[in-house]
């Protein structure tokens, strides 16, 4: 059974280990480039993606991280964990992996939409994903090796390279585990 660790830097780890949990998934917190080498996958949670850039800095965890993900370890990164992932974001500098070939916009659906819920089309689901937003990116340039999985108003905010998994939108915070099913099923396929 292969193990599933949650980088637990900052922001909703819990949330995504009772997901796992729920799927029957054995997880591991993150914290050190030691635990990192004991997981087969990793979901990177949603938070504050500068706090865990800096945090990652800190820990040494920038280049381990990126040396897994590279060498085609399965991640999910979901908000936060999207934006950390990703190659850039379209203002200023921050702690980035770069292996998402994505450039994102940080709180994108702006003051007003600040929190909101949608009924998402997600490729590869038969039925709408009931999707919650909080201060969510979306995605405003990628390459031609990303496939994008969903959309608000034509916006990416779910997509896929590869063996990486980003979305904007938290499914940890509700309890349909069907995008957490899709990645687990391609970590299982793999190992
Ligand atoms: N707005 C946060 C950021 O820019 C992300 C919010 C979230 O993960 N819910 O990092």
């Amino acid at each position: 059974m292969p193990r599933v660790g949650v980088l637990a830097l900052q922001g909703d780890v819990r949330e995504h280990v009772r997901a796992l949990g729920s799927l029957g998934v054995e997880t591991r917190l993150v914290k050190s480039a030691d635990h990192l080498e004991s997981v087969d996958a990793l979901v990177i949670p949603g938070g504050e993606s500068t706090t865990i850039g800096r945090l990652a800095e800190r820990f040494d965890l920038l280049e381990p991280l990126r040396d897994r993900v590279e060498s085609g370890m399965p991640v999910f990164g979901t908000c936060a964990g999207m934006i950390f992932l990703a190659a850039g974001v379209t203002e200023g500098t921050q702690p980035q992996l770069g292996c998402l070939d994505v450039v994102v916009r940080r709180n994108a659906f702006g003051r007003q939409n600040d929190s909101f819920e949608a009924d998402l089309d997600i490729r590869g689901l038969d039925q709408p994903f009931h999707a919650v937003f909080i201060r969510a990116p979306w995605v405003e340039k990628y390459g031609s090796a990303v496939e994008v999985l969903a959309a608000v108003d034509d916006h990416p905010v779910m997509v896929r390279q590869g063996r990486i998994y980003a979305s904007s939108f938290h499914p940890e915070l509700t309890d349909d585990d069907r995008v957490h099913r899709m990645f687990f099923d391609l970590v299982d396929r793999d190992s």
